[in-house]
């Protein structure tokens, strides 16, 4: 293997440009050429590569976003438009690619496999939603944002007796509705993974947690559940407790990344070169029972996880 690119995919994170970072560095130390790919498989179809040397990736390691870009492309789901993005690694001369990115990414890192580009994947999304691996680049980042953020609607809502809805991201999962619960001390955590309670339920809860002499009532709500605004709208209703839903929404994918993503990008992006130096193919990194391991894509799309039930039985507890 003489020549790697690098791209990112799918949603951004914090701690991409810190993978990035590891991967032109890596490369570069281990002899090879790295090229870099702009906005994901979009760039990749149309040819949008440059060169990347050392220099390229200085002052990055601290900066959220990624300097390549990130994009959906829709063209690279079809056969041709994957034909396209493998004839155009063979014109710059790309035998190994490495993807940062999440699920979707990693489907098309398979498919780009199978037409002889070598290609590795590499965890990077906030929502924590890629079940062979117990960590993905941006999730710590995102939650802490979100934590602080939460922390100051806290501040105001306790002040005011208010109840407080507040909706964090995470596609269908629900992790940093759960990190969030139990960081932030919430009175209630309704994620995608575990059954709804109904609007009666939860407003029953409230007035019962207010007659325990609670301040405030606080509701993590997360992205793949939904509805915050139609729930504070009705609790005001039926309680006459003033309620207020917020949703975080993009704050919480930006920022410098924290020490923990700035690791994981640096020990993965390092991993995902010394596999294509191996010759591997068609793997992606994970971070499994305290390791960095790799496994076959195929079978890493296969396997499924969900939240940790003793978490969501201690924030329920702690809730009291
Ligand atoms: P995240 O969910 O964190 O945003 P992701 O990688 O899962 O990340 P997707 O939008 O699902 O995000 O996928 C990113 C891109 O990967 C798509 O726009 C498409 O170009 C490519 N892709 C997705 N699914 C496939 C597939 N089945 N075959 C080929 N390419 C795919």
């Amino acid at each position: 293997i003489k020549t790697i690119g690098v791209l990112t995919s799918g949603g951004d994170a914090p701690g991409m440009n810190a993978t990035i970072r590891s991967v032109v560095r890596t490369a570069i130390a281990r002899g090879l050429r790295v090229m870099g790919v702009r906005k994901g498989y979009n760039g990749l179809i149309h040819g949008d590569i440059f060169e990347l040397n050392s220099r390229s990736v200085s002052d990055t390691i601290q900066r959220g976003g990624t300097i390549l870009q990130t994009a959906r492309c829709p063209e690279f789901i079809t056969e041709e438009g994957q034909k396209k993005g493998a004839q155009i690694c063979k014109v710059f001369g790309i035998d190994g690619l490495i993807v940062i990115g999440g699920d979707g990414s990693f489907q098309g890192a398979e498919k780009l496999a199978n037409l002889g580009i070598n290609t590795i994947g590499i965890p990077g999304t906030i929502d924590l939603d890629i079940a062979c691996t117990d960590y993905t680049i941006g999730f710590d980042t995102a939650v802490n944002t979100a934590m602080e953020a939460i922390n100051k609607i806290r501040d105001t809502s306790t002040s005011h007796e208010r109840c407080s809805i507040v909706e964090v991201m995470g596609r269908n999962a629900g992790y940093i509705a759960l990190w969030c619960g139990i960081t932030n001390g919430a009175e209630m955590v309704l994620i995608p993974e575990k059954e709804r309670p109904s609007d009666e339920e939860i407003i029953r809860e409230i007035l019962q947690n207010k007659q325990r002499g609670k301040k405030h009532f606080l509701i993590i709500v997360a992205e793949g559940v939904g509805g915050s605004q139609e729930l504070a709208v009705k609790i005001e209703k039926v309680t006459g407790i003033e309620t207020r839903a917020t949703i975080l929404g993009y704050l919480q994918r930006g920022g410098s990344p924290s020490a923990v993503d700035r690791l994981h990008a640096s020990m993965m992006g390092a991993l995902a070169v010394d596999l294509l130096c191996e010759g591997k193919s068609n793997r992606v990194i994970a971070y499994k029972d305290g390791q960095y391991v790799d496994y076959d894509i195929n079978e890493a799309l296969k396997m499924t996880k969900t939240v940790d039930e003793r978490m969501y039985e201690v924030a329920k507890t702690l809730s009291i």
